[in-house]
């Protein structure tokens, strides 16, 4: 692999950073700190991507996108995670938008793609039921057929950013009678439609950005089904995998692991401490080599499935590594949270030691990613 950055990345990179500095007033230096209460991205941020074109860098350019390479985008994220910008609206970018350019109409294409590649629309995931979460094939929310409609009955949970999003990517259930996997169908649900209510689950850092969504005759016009019907497993996972490798990146937690090293030199810790903090520097380097083998395969069009889920597992894992660690290096100011006028960092290392433990679940837990890797990249029979 050649890691070299091309001119024009380089070009970007610069300009990215200088936006950057002046935007947030950050470097790769400053001081990690906790992230704004709530999921969704700061929409005025984002438009200001948006209008740089910098969301969407990587898209066809007839859908407001820039046709660049996808390195590029990756290079925008990589320089917003290390200078501590706001939670980016990647599920819509990352996991939506690229399912939609496959598996959309033009109709579709041309009114929700331009919209998202601009900043200014946020959609959220309807997939997880209450009985339907790694097994999501077996989900019983359903869409039924009325005319020029499709009304829409049942119940998501653990659905990220409803409270905040215009539209649910809901995957709906359009013929009973099927095996699970057919059957199921795509569609893009206005969150203002009659019959949507949405109540906030509180996570363990006490945030309200994770909901249940019902849907009570709710209805949805048919042209906006993604794909055909009954064959919405075909448009879910007509993209897998780029969530994986957007989502969940070592380099968000750079700037904590700095002031980690930074307290453990002040305080002279030695020994276990400097062999663990020794170890979790090996990790952030693996977890980024791991990450651009995973671009690398996807800009070749290879089959990176098990790539993006080994780059899940080790990313996530690591961030965990990093701030249980940071835990024990803070002692008892670790128990402080965000506002306390003591917290180290403003709470930013307890904050994310809460906010990490979820990562190993979302986007497809460990064990499935394990799973991913042993029938994928092994070939092994399926458990
Ligand atoms: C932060 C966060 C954000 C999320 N956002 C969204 C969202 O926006 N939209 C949405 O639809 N969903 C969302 N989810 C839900 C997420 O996709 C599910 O939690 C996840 O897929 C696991 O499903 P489950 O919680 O039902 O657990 P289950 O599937 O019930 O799993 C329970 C345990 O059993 C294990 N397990 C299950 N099946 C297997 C198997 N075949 N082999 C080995 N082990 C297995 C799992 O690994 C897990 O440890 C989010 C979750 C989190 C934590």
């Amino acid at each position: 692999m050649d890691f070299r950055p091309s001119a024009e990345e380089e070009g970007l990179r610069a300009d990215v950073c200088e936006f950057l500095r002046e935007e947030l007033g950050t470097t790769h230096e400053s001081d990690p700190a906790p992230m704004p209460p709530g999921y969704m991205p700061a929409r005025e941020f984002e438009l200001k991507l948006g209008a740089r074109g910098w969301l969407a860098r990587s898209w066809p350019v007839e859908y407001g996108g820039g046709g660049r390479p996808i390195a590029e985008q990756f290079i925008i994220e990589e320089e917003i995670a290390l200078h501590g910008g706001p939670a980016s609206d990647a599920l819509s970018r990352c996991i939506i938008a690229p399912m939609i350019e496959k598996a959309g109409n033009d109709y579709q294409k041309q009114r929700y793609l331009p919209q998202l590649a601009r900043g200014e629309i946020t959609i959220c995931l309807g997939y997880t039921e209450p009985e339907a979460g790694s097994d999501f094939a077996s989900l019983k929310t359903t869409a039924i057929r009325d005319g020029d409609d499709y009304v829409v009955n049942g119940r998501k949970i653990y659905t990220s950013g409803a409270e905040s999003s215009e539209y649910c990517w809901l995957a709906a259930r359009t013929d009973s009678e099927s095996p699970k996997h057919a059957g199921i169908s795509v569609m893009m649900l206005p969150m203002n439609a009659p019959g949507v209510e949405v109540r906030p689950l509180t996570n363990l850092l006490d945030e309200n950005w994770f909901n249940e969504v019902t849907f009570d005759n709710v209805r949805v016009p048919v042209t906006e089904l993604i794909g055909r019907e009954n064959d919405g497993w075909a448009a879910l996972t007509s993209a897998l995998g780029i969530e994986r490798i957007t989502i969940y990146r070592a380099y968000i937690h750079w700037r904590a692991l700095r002031v980690l090293v930074r307290h453990a030199r002040a305080e002279g810790h030695v020994g276990v401490s400097a062999d663990r903090l020794a170890q979790i520097r090996i990790e952030y380097e693996i977890a980024g080599l791991l990450l651009h083998r995973a671009i690398q395969m996807h800009s070749e069009g290879v089959d990176y499935r098990a790539q993006a889920a080994a780059v899940k597992v080790f990313n996530t894992e690591f961030a965990q590594h990093l701030y249980e660690e940071g835990m024990g290096l803070l002692g008892a100011y670790g128990q402080l949270r965000d506002g306390d006028h003591h917290a180290p960092w403003d709470g930013a290392i307890t904050h994310t030691y809460l906010s990490v433990v979820q990562d190993t679940i979302g986007g497809g837990t460990t064990e499935i990613q394990k799973e991913i890797i042993a029938l994928r990249r092994l070939g092994l029979p399926r458990g």
